[in-house]
């Protein structure tokens, strides 16, 4: 299946040539290419348009309440669980809860969610909120 000429229907041989014929891009023998315009790419859109900034707005980097560990605490003892029961339950050592609770470690994002999920309460605030 040649390509032919879409002016004159002559088989094409070899690489044909774009030409712009009354508004047309039309491949043409080298016989009718002098018919019509060099056909000229238009300028590529794509490099005019700089890239779009980014309008959509961040969802809010969570950060941990600096107060989570008093708030671990009192919604553990509400729930009646020892340091050691709720380190069993959410999977970290007793020692990390005690850590948490008296504020020599504040949790990271991971830790913090899963005590927030785990005791119902929100540890995790939008970044910013909190002057820490
Ligand atoms: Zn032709």
């Amino acid at each position: 299946m040649g390509l032919t000429c879409e002016v004159c229907g002559r088989p094409l041989d070899g690489v044909p040539s774009k030409v712009t014929i009354d508004g047309a891009v039309l491949r043409v023998c080298p016989r009718c290419a002098g018919r019509g315009r060099p056909y000229l790419p238009p300028p590529s859109m794509r490099s005019r348009l700089s890239p779009r900034p980014s309008q959509r707005p961040r969802a809010p980097e969570l950060e941990v309440d600096p107060r989570c560990g008093a708030m671990v605490k009192q919604a553990r003892e509400k729930r009646g669980m020892t340091q050691e029961q709720l380190g069993r339950a959410i999977n970290v050592k007793a020692s990390v809860i005690s850590l948490v609770e008296s504020g020599k470690m504040r949790p990271d994002l991971v830790l913090a969610g899963t005590l927030s999920r785990y005791l119902k309460v929100e540890l995790l605030v939008p970044g910013g909120e909190l002057e820490s």
